[in-house]
């Protein structure tokens, strides 16, 4: 691959070159170069350093996938600040679905062509442990392939704690019922001073950082996320983002790692505005760059908008995530974007970025390859494809579910 000249990338005042050649020579960047980058005003040239980092790992693909998104109950026993998502029992607008109604949503979702089920909730005060084994079975049996993605953390100490068992064997009574990945979710900002003015009582990163070990160490896989854009400074984000690669260091599980751009609405930190457009395209590009033990940077579209996740995918990021269908948690915090979308918008956006569109798994493994030669889109709406494992046929360039 030709790396842009020289004089195409950090040739302003802020004397980053070294951190270029650092990374055009696969170098791992020390906690000082990322903050030197996350410094930087110079996005051109972080966007073009980290495009090059990308397009090295990931050529020029870019994933999406067909996923559905259900929340089985908002009620939860924290009061996180930045949440605008949990409700106590005596809320009037708190909700739980019953085990009927998540078959229901999964049929339904099935029927439009998803291979993921993405599944969190609040931390409930009463549901039994057999609550959420039960869901799983119940899922896996509306169609084996189905892969079920569930649960933050932070879920998992609580489950552990009503099944009062080890991490360990809690993980392993989910994954006997169904569970095939963790979610990222709940990592918010690991340093202890600011988790505790966004986030009083979760888990702690020690603790976030345990369980996905645990999952790892048990043939398991996971995302990792980072909320950014609230009270937490550069330092903090190098922080958070150290002692991830530190982990994939030691456990090697994480498949992607999503940047999240905090929402401003109905919750109690006193920010009144997410990240800038600036800020979170030189998010991304510092991610990648410094992540260098993990393959996926994920452009959350939710967080973003589709159009800012587009123009990510010149930043670093090879990924836009997926259809959702229906979220919740990003937009009872005041994400503008829309509840889910098409597969052809996915593609589209892609495609239109000069990357080639793949649907992923939920391992970020391609189910389907765009040929670069067929324009087509999916039709509208994309939701009517078949089940990834039987649409196989046809232009796009089929690849075997793993
Ligand atoms: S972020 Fe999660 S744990 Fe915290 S209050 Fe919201 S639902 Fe509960």
């Amino acid at each position: 691959m030709l790396f842009p000249r020289p004089v195409d990338v950090f040739n302003g005042p802020e004397g980053l070159q070294d951190v270029r050649d650092k990374v055009v020579a696969g170098e791992r960047l020390t906690p000082e170069d990322g903050l030197r980058l996350f410094q930087s005003r110079d996005l051109n040239g972080l966007g073009t350093l980290a495009d090059f980092a990308n397009r090295r790992r990931n050529g020029r693909r870019a994933s999406y996938i067909l996923n559905r998104y259900i929340n089985y109950s908002n009620y939860c026993i924290l009061s996180c600040q930045f949440c605008a998502f949990s409700r106590k029992k005596r809320d009037n607008d708190g909700f739980q679905l019953t085990e009927e109604q998540m078959v229901a949503k999964a049929r339904e979702a099935l029927a439009i062509g998803i291979t993921e089920l993405h599944i969190v909730g609040g931390l409930h005060p009463s549901l039994p442990f057999s609550y959420y084994t039960g869901f799983l079975r119940a899922l896996k049996a509306v169609d084996p392939r189905l892969q079920l993605k569930c649960f933050t953390a932070v879920e998992i100490l609580h489950l552990a704690w009503l099944a009062r068992k080890s991490v360990r064997d809690t993980l392993i009574e989910l994954k006997e019922a169904g569970l095939e990945s963790l979610t990222g979710g709940g990592a918010e900002i690991f340093r202890k001073e600011v988790r505790s003015r966004i986030a009083t009582g979760k888990e702690s990163a020690d603790e976030y950082l345990a369980v996905h070990d645990t999952w790892h160490a048990l043939g398991g896989r996971s995302t990792c996320t980072m909320l950014y854009g609230h009270v937490e400074l550069p330092e903090d984000r190098i922080d958070h983002l150290d002692q991830l690669r530190r982990q994939q260091d030691r456990s090697g599980g994480f498949t992607g790692f999503i940047p999240l751009p905090y929402q401003p609405d109905n919750n109690r930190i006193p920010v009144r505005h997410g990240p800038s457009g600036f800020d979170q395209l030189r998010t991304l590009a510092v991610s990648r760059l410094y992540l260098d033990n993990i393959d996926h940077i994920t452009a959350y579209w939710v967080g973003m908008g589709l159009k800012m996740a587009q123009i990510a995918l010149s930043h670093g990021a090879d990924d836009v995530h997926g259809t959702i269908v229906e979220e919740h948690i990003f937009h009872m915090a005041g994400a503008r974007s829309p509840q889910g979308t098409a597969e052809r918008d996915l593609v589209r956006a892609i495609r239109e970025a000069g990357r080639i569109p793949v649907q992923r798994n939920t391992f970020y493994e391609p189910v389907r390859i765009w040929d670069e030669a067929d324009a087509s889109a999916p039709s509208d709406p994309s939701y009517e494809g078949a089940p990834a494992a039987e649409a196989s046929a046809g232009s796009p360039i089929p690849f075997a579910l793993a």
